[in-house]
């Protein structure tokens, strides 16, 4: 069985060798046995269903409760060669009468639903009068009630046991609790499953965590250092998520907003771009993520404090799917946290839940303020040991120095007390550093013993200090005064002198904001392979477009860097790079060969794909100038690349210039002037010499010509 599963990996999808259990899982299913299957992100769950499929006689029934995971995973299968098909909201009736003749017929191998849809009597009755081969439960986490996923459709599959004694079963999830796994096997009825539980650790993520100071400038020199990388920003509010935004496409960046504020048409469209383009930044609540299956999503950023590890591992395991290197990068502060205790005050549930909710969040802010190895300490909070520190991560990589911060806390927390358990860090500060102010002045506080005590220590210091007390619990924000400080019991011992205090130095914000990578993902490939590198992702995109599907369908990264790499000069060495498979050989190798074939002295990537790079960037908003440092070439090209997308009417030149009407106008008149034919730019050049670049004139010829032309 396990060398027929081998030979359908290589034919069909084209890999090597079985990751981890997969061949296990492989193995036990395909026999007929059920599993319940927990894997990380990327740990490569689909082979574990759609490789079975392909060996079992039948049909295998996918549940995802996602249909636009559906419609990804159905068009790769179709790029393989397997026939699959998905039935949801979007199928016409007509088109669903036309399935179920072709399910009737046996021609189709893997059938995705949606689980409200599966559980409907008629679909079920249906189903018996087919020879169901499999049935795979994807996200089976959503049975979960504690779960932030609970989808109460999920609750009916139990009723699969029963209703298909025959047919094996394979549950899967990326979450890893135990509470959450005991509940899917109880709620799917799977006692009899083989559990395969791997190991959680993502190491081709990169973890780095830094102290907010300016959060936008920080995350702008993170992003610097990723152009050209797809990434998700993640900030907690709509109205930071639009700020971010658009500040980032000022400064050149292509980004788009995501949250449920927008209208849902807006939302699905930007998702789409996302997916089908590269390159661009998703800036979103989040709203956005459940079911994003883009494998070479760079980086994942959050601008603010995510509530719980999970929530954390969640959110930065979006990143690095294909396996390549990527970031988790994350700026946080004290106002995070401030924030997140009044969201959980402010929320529905009883006490019970609300003190739940602080432990987590009081395990994400030791997380931030770790001095140990990062990875060790997220995967510890799963039950699971890392033995040895990681070497991939801030801490391991720029080491953390610490200070004994026994004495200065004692004078921090004093403070606190002094002033009456009511005031904010920024007046604290003030008082101890001796800032003789209206406020300190008007409370009487130049008076207090502490006043002026922190002469000795910076600002900064005093901050992270505050910062770090609060995440370690020896002080506490008080919610309804605005985030004032208070005392809390675990703070006796320090002060009394019973325990001293160990704390993080933190890094001066220039060096963090230098060595926000420590694996700048970005730099996947050197410099001498770029322009082939181009090339290969400028067919990939044209492949994409003509076959109306996301490029990694086409082939991941993770292919094409192979294909680099290994340089095949033929079809049958094309055939033994990863990730291609028979079929994806049989329609794409020659062209990647040609890419390839010619070697470096290929034309970088063909002038339509750098024009149609430009149009999106020039509809995003950015300035000729912007363009240029994205596209690494002169704003003199590109004009003249501007130009051409305005004649070829991709672009308005609205779109294209920020021009002021005035100037528009007097251009205008220039070219309008005479009869006949419109002037040549030269011709007028020398009019708008100094006023504005000559780039301008053609832009704006280009677009009077298209209107002629109507
Ligand atoms: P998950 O559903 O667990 O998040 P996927 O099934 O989407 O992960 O797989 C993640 C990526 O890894 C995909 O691009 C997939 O093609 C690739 N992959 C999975 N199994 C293997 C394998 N055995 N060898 C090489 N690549 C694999
Ligand atoms: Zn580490």
């Amino acid at each position: 069985m396990l060398e027929q599963a081998q030979r359908v990996l290589k034919d069909v999808f084209g890999y090597d060798s079985f990751r981890g259990s997969q061949g296990a899982i492989i193995e036990r299913v395909a026999r007929g046995g059920d599993a319940l299957v927990l894997m990380p992100t990327g740990g490569g769950k689909s082979l574990c269903y759609q490789v079975p499929a392909l060996l079992r006689d039948g049909l295998t029934i996918v549940v995802s409760p996602l249909i636009a995971l559906m419609d990804d995973q159905v068009a790769t299968l179709d790029e393989l060669g397997v026939p699959a098909a998905a039935l949801n909201s979007t199928v016409s009736p007509e088109q669903q009468r036309e399935l179920a003749v072709r399910l009737r017929q046996g021609e189709i191998k893997l059938l995705y639903l949606a689980p409200e849809r599966l559980v409907q009597p008629r679909m079920l009755s249906f189903l018996q009068q087919l020879n169901v081969a499999l049935f795979a439960i994807d996200e089976a986490h959503c049975v979960s009630q504690w779960g932030h996923d609970f989808r109460p459709e999920y609750l009916q599959l139990g009723q699969l046991a029963e209703l298909f004694p025959d047919v094996p079963r394979i549950a899967l999830t990326a979450t890893a609790d135990k509470r959450t796994r005991e509940e899917i096997v109880n709620r799917l009825a799977l006692h009899d499953a083989e559990r395969f539980l791997s190991s959680f650790d993502r190491p081709n993520i990169f973890y780095r965590i830094v102290p907010k100071e300016q959060p936008r400038k920080q995350l702008l020199a993170f992003l610097g250092e990723r152009k050209g990388d797809a990434g998700i920003v993640y900030c907690l509010s709509r109205k930071k998520v639009d700020e971010v935004a658009a500040q980032l496409v000022e400064q050149g960046f292509p980004a788009l907003p995501y949250h449920a504020g927008l209208p849902a048409e807006l939302r699905a469209f930007h998702q789409k771009r996302f997916l089908n383009e590269e390159g661009l930044i998703m800036v979103a609540t989040i709203a956005f993520g459940m079911g994003i299956d883009k494998s070479n999503v760079r980086y994942v950023a959050h601008l603010d404090l995510p509530k719980s590890l999970e929530a954390y591992y969640q959110e930065t395991g979006r990143a690095g799917r294909d396996g390549l290197p990527a970031d988790a990068w994350m700026a946080y502060g004290l106002q995070d946290v401030l924030m997140l205790k009044q969201m959980i005050q402010n929320s529905e549930g009883d006490e019970r839940h609300k003190r739940v909710e602080q432990h987590k969040l009081d395990a994400m802010l030791a997380l931030c303020e770790e001095i140990r190895c990062r990875r060790q300490a997220l995967l510890a909070y799963f039950d699971e040991t890392l033995p040895q520190p990681c070497g991939h991560c801030d801490n391991c990589v720029d080491g953390v120095l610490t200070w004994d911060a026994t004495e200065p806390a004692r004078q921090a927390l004093s403070a606190i007390y002094r002033t009456g358990q009511r005031y904010g860090v920024g007046h604290l500060v003030d008082v101890l550093l001796g800032r003789d102010n209206e406020k300190v002045r008007s409370a009487g506080h130049e008076r207090l013993a502490v006043f002026g005590v922190g002469k000795g220590r910076p600002e900064g210091e005093w901050r992270s200090l505050y910062r770090q007390l609060v995440a370690r619990g020896l002080a506490d924000m008080d919610l309804e005064g605005f985030g004032g400080l208070r005392l809390t019991d675990a703070c006796r011992p320090l002060l009394r002198g019973e325990i001293s205090l160990e704390l993080r130095r933190d890094l001066k914000p220039q060096v963090t904001a230098r060595s926000s990578g420590g694996s700048p993902a970005s730099q996947l490939v050197r410099g001498e392979e770029r322009e082939q590198w181009e090339a290969l992702r400028a067919l990939r995109r044209r492949l994409a477009e003509e076959h109306g599907v996301p490029p990694y369908v086409i082939f991941p990264d993770s292919t094409l860097l192979e294909m680099l790499r290994s340089q095949p000069q033929s079809l049958a060495e094309m055939g033994r790079v990863s990730g291609v498979g028979a079929r994806k050989l049989e329609r794409y190798g020659a062209a990647f060969l040609d890419v390839l074939g010619g070697g470096s002295a290929v034309a970088p990537a063909p002038v339509v794909d750098l024009r149609h790079e430009l149009v999106s960037l020039a509809r995003a908003g950015m300035t000729p100038a912007q363009i240029a440092g994205q596209l690494n070439c002169t704003e003199k090209n590109v004009y003249s690349l501007l130009a051409e997308a305005i004649a070829a009417q991709q672009l308005s030149l609205e779109q294209a210039l920020d021009l002021p009407f005035e100037l528009l106008s007097e251009i205008q008149d220039a070219f309008l002037d005479g009869e006949g034919e419109l002037p040549a730019v030269s011709d007028i050049a020398g009019q708008f010499q100094g006023k504005v670049p000559e780039g301008v004139l053609y832009c704006v010829r280009a677009a009077l010509q298209s209107e002629f032309e109507l």
